[in-house]
């Protein structure tokens, strides 16, 4: 290894803390990874009400955050705790800003002081390294929460000695969610006009914090290779498409990992019974348990299929819905975990109703469901519009438990489709978003699960799969390293 690199991970959410999505998933493990190369990594998220200090023995630093937010100065406490392997974690306490019940908003509205709480957050990051002290080499900033720091460094910050030679990557894990607000956020977040143009911030009369870390960044990536062709283009570029153009040379596709530690059936403490590609008996008693969970007496020989997801448009959850009739009627299981846009559970709900023995409806966040569903079923569906990564295929694969998902971003990346001569291949994928097509590569699938020797393959094929971090975090390491030599 090279000489250490100082990197702030700055995120909004990271597991086991708080999460939402992926999002948490990827930072812990992706700094997990760095640490472990011998980095000197330090993540930085906000004291959520879902943060439990407690159970993770939190404490209180003795730093307090005076943070200029428009015309006045918010105080930020800060709080010290550590991933399960050591790696350093702060949060940012205000209870004004963050002690409530979600993260970004309650049912489907998101919280309209957004834009406040994250110019808090995103300054307070910067302050508190001067504070504690901690010299970064790169700032690693995820999603729009994070978007205002490479600003405040090319501006505010331009002539503090303090980051003189501090780099910023900046991770674009959803094009979907971009945080623009009111032009008048521009003296909420005291940067100067400059900022508010069509070059920079600016994005249709409002202050977009995504173009802004898009132009003022000194790197960009994307979680998946693919996803970082897709978002030049006019149909996922969600209007970003043209800064991105301009950006292109400055932006990477990393795949993200998964961590083989909390997602592995080897030694998975939150399934029924643990198990391995050589021996799969394991998974014969998950699949019971979950099939326990449906109103019917069962018949073992149905395949289950599973969706564990935010039930929102980017998902396809309209496309499982219109699918889901034809495959219930077939006999087959269905089990949905996620929460999300209202319509959607109203439809699964109804489908529910109609289906009592083959349709169970589990609409909450939790994290030990997701173990349990994943490896107690065969077939996981992820029929996204658009998709940066997405996780759960890879989880699926791991734990023999069959991918079927669009052909796009990450997915297209993860998942081979399955060659019945030559049993190569870990799923089915399907190119347009349409009911024939997700309904094929369904079918397609449900004809290997008939035949237990190809099937055998498959699962087997999946669990052999390694997505783990190590390959993906030394590129980011290369990035840095890159960065820093510029
Ligand atoms: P995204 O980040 O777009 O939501 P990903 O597939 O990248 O999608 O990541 C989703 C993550 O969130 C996975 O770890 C998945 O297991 C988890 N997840 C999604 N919905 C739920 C839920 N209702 N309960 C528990 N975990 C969930």
């Amino acid at each position: 290894m090279g000489t250490p690199l100082k990197i702030l991970l700055v995120s909004p959410e990271i597991q086991p803390f708080a999460k939402t999505g992926g999002l948490a998933d990827m930072c812990a493990s992706l700094a997990k990874s760095l640490h472990s190369l011998g980095h000197d990594v330090r993540l930085f998220m906000p004291k959520y009400k879902q943060v439990e200090g407690e159970k993770f023995s939190l404490q209180p630093l003795p730093i307090k955050l005076s943070i200029p937010v428009g015309e006045k100065n918010k105080t930020g406490e800060i709080f010290s705790g550590t991933l399960e392997d050591g790696t350093p974690v702060y949060f940012l306490g205000n209870d004004f800003y963050f002690n409530r019940n979600s993260l970004y908003g309650d049912e489907d509205e998101v919280f309209t002081d957004n834009a406040e709480r994250f110019i808090f957050y995103s300054r307070a990051a910067l302050e508190f390294c001067k504070a504690l002290p901690f010299q970064p080499d790169v700032v690693h900033c995820n999603e729009w929460q994070c978007g205002l720091i490479p600003v405040y460094l090319k501006t505010l910050y331009s002539q503090d000695a303090f980051y003189k030679t501090t780099r910023t990557v900046f991770s674009i894990h959803n094009l979907g969610y971009q945080g623009n607000f009111k032009a008048e956020t521009l003296a909420l977040a005291r940067l100067p006009e400059e900022v508010f143009t069509p070059g920079g911030a600016e994005y249709y009369g409002e202050f977009s914090f995504l173009k802004a870390a898009l132009v003022y960044s000194d790197s960009l990536t994307t979680v998946s290779p693919s996803y970082s062709e897709e978002i030049l283009t006019k149909e996922y570029g969600f209007g970003m498409e043209g800064v991105l153009k301009d950006r292109k040379k400055d932006l990477y596709g990393i795949l993200n990992g998964v961590d083989y530690q909390e997602w592995s059936p080897e030694k998975d403490s939150l399934i029924t019974k643990t198990y391995g590609p050589s021996n799969q008996d394991g998974k014969e008693l998950c699949r019971s348990s979950l099939l326990r969970r449906f109103s019917s007496t069962f018949d073992n020989k149905q395949p289950i299929l599973c969706m564990i997801s935010r039930l929102s448009h980017q998902k396809g959850v309209d496309l499982v819905i219109e699918a889901l009739p034809t495959l219930l009627e077939s006999g087959l299981k269905f089990v949905v975990l996620g929460i999300g846009e209202h319509r959607y559970e109203n439809e699964l709900q109804k489908l529910s109703v109609r289906y009592p023995e083959n349709c169970l409806c589990l609409f909450k966040f939790d994290e030990r469901l997701a173990h349990e569903i994943v490896a107690g079923s065969d077939m996981i569906l992820i029929p996204s519009r658009y998709e940066p990564c997405g996780l759960t295929q890879i989880y699926g694969m791991k734990y023999g438990t069959i991918p079927i998902g669009r052909a796009v971003g990450g997915l297209n990346d993860s998942i081979e489709e399955f060659d019945q001569t030559t049993e190569q291949g870990t799923g089915f994928k399907f190119d347009e978003f349409n009911l024939s097509e997700f309904l094929s590569a369904i079918k397609r699938a449900l004809f290997v699960f008939k035949n237990r020797e190809p099937w055998k393959r498959l699962t087997r094929n999946g669990m052999q799969k390694d997505f783990s971090w190590d390959r993906s975090a030394l590129e980011y390491v290369r990035l840095y390293e890159n960065l820093i030599r510029k």
